[in-house]
């Protein structure tokens, strides 16, 4: 059997820098040398190569249009390339792998994100193990077809499916969590890939790239005290057509008046509103209590247990759909890419 073909696409972050022993700072190495700083991926049984963007990024810079770029990336090589090894820097890779799992349409390979704590060249490194073990996965084939067909985030021993994902800790090496839905591998003694948790592939379409994304959108955090002039200042931003309202628990938010007068003028005007809880774990369930009954009754879209990071995509994907109000609230409420447990609902 041939060898798999494997792409690195390198955007940036730590996981690609190394550090000036004189000047003691960070910079970004040359990835056509990889091979040269980390030998032992010659023992890998593919056939790799690289892709850098020509000035990799911190990710906090990261945006759509980044997002575009390594999307299509992926469409360029798609023909010739089993599977796809983003390197990207931690903070925002949560984003990003979610923006590319609405992005990817008829995805049956798989689309692998990974990074770093510290950077490649650093003695204490957590880069060589992810790099190693994401191209092992991405190279996985089950009778000569890749076993993920899905955008994962491996790090620190685990695959996660990527639309699950958030950056929960600077610090630690276990820097991900993914609280609403089991990991899909565990890379201990043996590789461990648990194929119930895989997304199911039923698109059996061709694949392509769904290149616009509506930026257009804002986001309402609650907190106890939050005033009239913020919410009214938010919901009045112009040009915004979707509005993540994060809310407390289980989906809940103030009773008072002049709130929810403020969300149904905004939902009149055709803005599209979903209610994300702030907890990390767990669901909105809109009428659980009273203090999110109102909330039901106008109309607000359910996230149920979605990320803040997928709510923020899947707005900007299903947006650029120009759905009808019901269409938007459907699709939103739905797994599309298994960012969310449509049984919450
Ligand atoms: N600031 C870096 C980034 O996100 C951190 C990292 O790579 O982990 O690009």
């Amino acid at each position: 059997m041939a060898k798999p073909n494997i792409l690195l696409i390198y955007t940036g972050g730590t996981i690609g820098m190394v550090k000036d022993f004189e000047t003691n700072t960070l910079k970004a190495f040359n990835f056509d040398n990889l091979l040269v700083r980390i030998p032992e991926i010659k023992q890998l049984d593919c056939n790799i190569s690289t892709h850098s963007f020509e000035e990799p990024i911190d990710s906090s810079n990261m945006n759509p249009k980044y997002w575009l770029q390594i999307a299509e990336v992926i469409e360029g090589n798609y023909a010739t390339v089993d599977g796809f090894v983003v390197l990207h820097g931690s903070d925002t890779m949560s984003y990003t792998a979610s923006a590319l799992s609405f992005m990817l349409e008829n995805l049956s390979k798989p689309v692998i994100f990974t990074g770093s704590q510290l950077p490649i060249g650093d003695l204490r490194t957590d880069a060589k193990e992810n790099l190693i073990t994401a191209i092992q996965i991405a190279s996985l084939q089950e009778s000569g077809a890749p076993q993920i067909k899905e955008v994962c985030l491996y790090f620190e021993y685990k695959l996660y499916r990527a639309n699950r994902t958030t950056k929960i800790n600077a610090e630690h090496f276990e820097a991900f969590a993914s609280l609403n839905y089991p990991e899909l591998a565990v890379s201990g003694v043996h590789l461990k890939v648990f194929s119930v948790n895989l997304l199911e592939n039923n698109e059996s379409g061709t694949f392509f790239v769904h290149k616009n994304m509506c930026p257009e959108i804002a986001v309402l955090k609650l907190y106890p005290g939050i005033t009239e002039a913020v919410v009214k200042a938010v919901l009045n931003a112009p040009n915004i057509k979707g509005v993540v309202l994060e809310t407390y628990g289980a989906g809940n938010a103030p009773t008072l008046k002049w709130f929810v007068d403020l969300l149904e003028t905004a939902l009149i005007k055709g803005i599209r509103v979903v209610n994300v809880t702030q907890c990390s774990g767990g669901s909105v369930i809109m009428g659980h209590y009273e203090t999110s009954m109102h909330l039901q009754k106008i109309g607000l879209i359910s996230g149920g247990d979605i990320t803040f990071e997928a709510a923020i995509t899947k707005m900007m994907y299903l947006l650029s759909k120009k759905l009808s109000k019901e269409d938007f609230k459907t699709q939103f409420e739905k797994s599309i890419k298994g960012e969310l447990t449509a049984s919450f609902l």
